[in-house]
């Protein structure tokens, strides 16, 4: 099976999509965007070996290329439209793109967008980029630089599933809804939608809390007392690990795809009200301050973090 035929198989079928003027096929997409709305563009790389290990089942491949993508946009405040996806595989393996485009599918079907184009070659490595585009009303969006003195930080659903089910792959007795948060992160991309205008600042998590709110205050340049008794963990987490694991893993863990977001005490009441309309989970694990940098304590004694977060060439 060469490149053209692999990619009118695998990739060409379902590019229907609202404002997808030309999709796969030609030498570029067209896109309308809507009057009055900003495009946010978003990509996102899956290396096998280092972001997942390589015997990953290859619907989840693809689903959490798109997914990690969608998570980002969700950090963004924004509504996912188009996606384009380059693929480096090492070989045209028929069974193995069956799954990873029903699982790729799977994740654009839940989500409302479409494949628009891409670039498909032969490597060493199996490598996936998916470039993602979504919009927003025109000047609406979240960043990570508005968080202020005094706001409450929250976090949604739970934080540490993801880390733990990943270092228990493949063997999964008892670990499969941990398996599950690694395998098919959910972006909480309603989540960050409603947040738009309310939220003073939003990070997604996918290098740990620790990191991920580093640079929403880093960017924000103030900094912020965690309680770390707080932090959401779950029962299935809290039934594999001690309560001191689990917080290492909430804190340095990653892959959580959780959404980290800050508001004044003034829209904490609105906040709680739009969680419990959209059936999301959140929870308030501190606040930010004047002093620079990130104080963490667990019932009352200064805990120190072992470890920053995942960093590429470190
Ligand atoms: P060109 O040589 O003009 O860059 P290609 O031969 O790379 O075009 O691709 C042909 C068409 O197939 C283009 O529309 C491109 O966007 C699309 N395409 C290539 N690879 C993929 C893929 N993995 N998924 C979706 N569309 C793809
Ligand atoms: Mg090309």
């Amino acid at each position: 099976m060469h490149e053209f035929e692999l990619i009118e198989r695998y990739f060409t079928h379902k590019t229907a999509g609202a404002g997808v003027i030309l999709g796969v096929g030609d030498d570029g997409a067209v896109l309308r965007v809507s009057p009055g709305r900003d495009l946010v563009a978003v990509v996102d790389t899956l290396v096998a070996g280092v972001h997942f290990p390589q015997g990953l089942a290859a619907a989840d491949i693809g689903y959490r290329a798109l997914a990690v993508n969608l998570s980002d946009i969700a950090a963004m405040g924004g509504v996912p439209r188009w996606f384009t996806l380059a693929l480096t595989l090492p070989a045209a393996d028929p069974a193995w793109l069956e799954e990873f485009a029903g699982g790729l599918f799977d994740a654009a079907r839940e989500s409302s967008v479409a494949l628009v184009g891409g670039d498909t070659t032969s490597g060493s490595q199996l490598v996936i980029s998916v470039q993602l585009l979504g919009d927003v009303v025109a000047g609406a969006f979240l960043t990570r630089s508005g968080c202020q003195p005094e706001d409450r930080i929250y976090v949604s659903g739970t934080l540490g599933d993801a880390a733990a089910g990943l270092a228990r792959l493949p063997q999964e007795a008892g670990t499969q809804r941990l398996a599950q948060r690694f395998r098919r992160p959910t972006a909480r991309v309603r989540l960050g939608q409603a947040l738009v205008g309310i939220a003073t600042a939003a990070i997604d998590v996918s290098d740990g809390l620790h990191a991920d709110l580093n640079h929403v205050l880093r960017a924000s340049n103030c900094g912020a007392s965690l309680q770390l008794e707080r932090l959401p963990l779950s029962a299935e987490l809290l039934a594999q690990c001690s309560e001191a694991e689990a917080v290492q893993l909430a804190l340095s863990g990653g892959d959580d795809y959780e959404l980290v977001f800050c508001v004044s005490a003034a829209q904490e009441a609105r906040v709680q009200q739009i969680a419990h309309d959209l059936g999301e989970q959140i929870t308030c694990i501190g606040n930010a301050e004047h002093e620079q940098g990130l104080r963490l304590t667990h019932r009352g004694t200064p805990y120190t973090a072992q470890s920053d977060g995942y960093r590429h060439f470190s």
